[in-house]
């Protein structure tokens, strides 16, 4: 097994057989080997250092049906909310103060965002804090305004994919929704000259280890410059209620497989990870990950934005929690650094 992911690691891809048999007759040496080789891999490009994304979630209003998400549509629990340009600005300010110097405005898809209020917002933050990137992760949009928001000063743009095969994305969304649409907009935005940023849930119902590595040869074709996976979540007010949790050990085993194919990627152990397991943030980081994006949001609406259950809205996920962050990540070995943190050029 070693083999494979040496191959890995020196050869940066697989084929299929490969990577199924690495997903399929993974053991706990092969697991501890990947994430070992992938902290090098990290270090050799990054150094110790963690990057930091304060991220805003501006709106848990969302048109879409997403089986698994806590925000959907017909989630009619879901108590509603969405930031003003005014409310978003101060978050930055917050975050600023805090040494953030990437915002990411994430929210459902909400119509209410017009491009004119957007790229009013991505200017406004632009002109006060321009030496910060602005990252968006809002949802499929059309060509022409993917185009204005990057011309606003938008840098980055994250759209997880969800999953590459056809007949897992039908079990996962409503008919309205394609997979072939929303490989359209990753295209586009790498087009356009956003860094760009897909991925995935692991343990997603229905999800197979032959998925898995569809989704690995996906990224691996696409390239792109950030990766966002976490364990799959249920929520109890969506039709996967009752669905298993993705499981810690396969997200870390992932994750070291997706540092060692795309060496340079921005990698972020993600909120669902800590969500899941209480040191979730910090295996992430030791199975290669290279990004926290902390909660900016204010506190009034974090607890509206439910994309699963038991989502950690407190401690060490808050911005305001970020010296605590900061002594974690000084406790093995790595440090939070006060920078952009862009996708490396050479
Ligand atoms: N609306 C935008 C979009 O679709 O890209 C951004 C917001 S969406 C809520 C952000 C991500 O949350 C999704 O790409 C999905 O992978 C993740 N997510 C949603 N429900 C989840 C769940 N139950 N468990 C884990 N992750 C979930």
């Amino acid at each position: 097994m070693k083999e494979y992911i040496d191959r890995l690691r020196e050869e940066h891809t697989l084929d299929r057989e490969g990577f199924l048999t690495l997903l399929s007759r993974r053991d706990p040496a092969t697991q501890e080997y990947a994430m070992e080789e992938a902290v090098k891999v990290r270090r050799q490009i990054y150094g110790k250092d963690i990057y930091i994304r304060g991220l805003v979630e501006i709106t848990n209003y969302c048109k879409n049906n997403c089986y698994y998400c806590g925000i959907r549509r017909e989630n009619r629990k879901a108590s509603r909310y969405r930031l003003t340009p005014d409310q978003i600005l101060d978050c930055c300010r917050d975050g600023y103060q805090l040494g953030f110097r990437t915002f990411v405005l994430q929210g459902g898809e909400d119509g209410w965002y017009t491009d004119e209020i957007l790229t009013a917002v991505i200017k406004d933050i632009k002109r006060e804090f321009p030496d910060c990137a602005v990252t968006l992760s809002l949802g499929e949009r059309t060509f022409e305004s993917y185009q204005k928001l990057y011309d606003a000063g938008a840098d980055r743009y994250l759209l997880r994919h969800e999953t590459a095969t056809e007949e897992h994305y039908r079990k996962l969304h409503p008919q309205d929704l394609s997979l072939e649409d929303r490989k359209t907009c990753l295209r586009d935005l790498k087009e356009i000259g956003y860094q760009v940023g897909a991925g995935f849930m692991v343990g997603s119902p229905g999800q197979t280890y032959a998925h898995l590595v569809e989704d690995l040869l996906f990224l691996r074709g696409l390239s792109p410059h950030m990766v966002g996976i976490g364990p799959f979540l249920s929520h109890q007010d969506t039709p996967f209620a009752n669905e298993p949790n993705g499981d810690l050990d396969l997200t870390l085993f992932l994750l070291a497989l997706i540092r060692l194919m795309l060496p340079k990627v921005l990698l972020p152990s993600t909120t669902a990870l800590g969500t899941l397991h209480p040191d979730g943030r910090k295996l992430g980081i030791l199975a290669g990950c290279n990004v926290v994006m902390p909660n900016l949001s204010p506190s009034g609406v974090r607890e509206k934005y439910l994309l699963y259950d038991n989502k950690i809205a407190t401690g060490l996920e808050a911005a305001e929690s970020i010296d605590l962050l900061k002594r974690q990540m000084e406790e093995i070995g790595y440090r939070i650094v006060c920078a952009r943190g862009d996708y490396p050029v050479s």
